[in-house]
């Protein structure tokens, strides 16, 4: 059998692994816990660094085509397998996605066409730059230009003063600083393009973050208005099609107060706003990562469900004083349309994203009837 090979032992990972078994492929998953939750149902393990050059040429060996699940993937060992076999996406892609400045430059050249800009935006590397950004950029938010995620790496900043204290405070690394920005709602966008250069877009997600962390995300028919939707899709094949990506990006956007479309970054990888994908549409987002990996055709995606997606963090596993607590699972799955995914994680811990769950219906009223009752069960705030 074919090996389709991936770096990162991560729940899209795990997610991943589902889709290329239920194809036929073996698999093999490269990360340093055999007991993640990819680790522990793939077919073979590599146990190792993901910067470990030994590691890597067994993958290479071993995978017919390597892909990734996770964001900090050094772009150099993306680079490094790529000598010996198809690596989707290319190292060079997920370099400017894991880069806020060269991220919101490639932004900032799609926007000429497509009309979508990033937030107005300035790069802070020194003191001088500091005192260069212009008054109409706060109040903002500074973001460190790498490793940042769930919110991690951000200080909302009202004052020059501020600014400089977090950005002093963040060991005066590379940041961005934003405008902060009057949001209507957020949404983003997941594309599929082959390596012939296919792309299909799926349906614009609708998305509620608590805590810098996605809570909720819901797809279907008015989540968003149309013409808005129609702009984030095809502003986010633009931006695929001018990194020449190959593989799953999702763009992120928000809608401001005003209604005007603003893009906000991008995630090289199936994203945690298109699990609902697995349940509501005829092929998933994993799937479409595995056929762009493995070359096989792209037809366009259909919906055929409306979809709400909850996230379940840590946090469900505990009650307010802090103990353990058993979550009521089957009345939860009494619920007509419930899909229950969880990632195997072995220990639960606030803020981490232990699985999720969707609901699929005929219309947007019963899925959120059934995912607000879901809700009201698991201690998750309404929406
Ligand atoms: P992710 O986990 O999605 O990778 P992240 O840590 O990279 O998140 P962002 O997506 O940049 O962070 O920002 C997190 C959230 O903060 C956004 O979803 C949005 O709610 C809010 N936010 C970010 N930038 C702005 C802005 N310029 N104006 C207003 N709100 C913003
Ligand atoms: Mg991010
Ligand atoms: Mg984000």
């Amino acid at each position: 059998p074919v090996m389709l090979g991936v770096l990162g032992g991560g729940q899209l990972g795990r997610m991943f692994v589902h889709a290329a078994q239920a194809l036929g492929y073996e698999t093999v998953v490269l990360d340093p816990d055999r007991h993640s939750p990819a680790g522990r149902i793939s077919h073979h393990f590599i146990e190792a660094d993901y910067r470990d050059a030994d590691a890597l040429r067994e993958l290479a060996a071993r995978a017919a085509a390597i892909t990734t699940e996770f964001e900090n993937v050094p772009a150099e060992a993306l680079a490094e397998l790529a000598r010996a076999r198809p690596v989707a996406p290319a190292a060079g892609a997920v370099a400017i996605a894991q880069d806020r400045i060269r991220e919101k430059a490639h932004f900032a050249r799609c926007a000429e066409r497509s009309g979508v800009a990033p937030a107005p935006y300035a790069v802070i590397e020194s003191e001088a730059d500091l005192a260069d950004v212009p008054a109409d950029l706060l109040p903002g938010i500074l973001k460190t230009a790498r490793l940042g995620y769930d919110g991690k790496g951000q200080a909302r900043v009202a004052t020059r003063g501020e600014l400089a204290a977090a950005w002093r405070g963040m060991g005066g690394v590379a940041c961005v600083l934003e405008q902060l920005l009057p949001l209507a709602l957020e949404c983003s966008v997941i594309v599929a393009r082959g390596r012939d250069g296919q792309v299909v877009a799926l349906p614009v997600q609708r998305n509620l973050h608590r805590g810098g962390i996605l809570s909720v995300t819901e797809v279907y028919e008015g989540n968003v208005p149309r013409a808005l939707a129609s702009q984030a899709q095809a502003a986010t094949v633009d931006i695929a099609n001018q990194l020449g990506y190959v593989g799953v990006l999702c763009v992120e956007y928000f809608v401001l107060q005003d209604g005007r479309l603003v893009v906000n970054e991008m995630a090289p990888r199936p994203h945690n706003s298109g699990h609902y994908t697995v349940d509501a549409c005829d092929a998933s987002q994993f799937d479409l990562q595995v056929r762009t990996l493995a070359g096989l055709p792209l037809p366009q995606p259909r919906q055929h469900s409306a979809a709400i997606m909850l996230n379940l963090l840590g946090d469900l596993w505990f009650d307010a004083a802090g103990a353990p607590r058993t979550v009521p699972w089957p009345d939860v799955l009494a619920l007509p349309g419930a899909h229950l995914h969880l990632y195997g994680k072995t220990e639960a811990r606030r803020g981490r994203k232990m699985g999720h769950l969707t609901f699929t219906g005929p219309d947007a009223a019963s899925v959120r009837e059934r995912a607000l009752a879901a809700a009201a069960l698991l201690g998750i705030e309404a929406f």
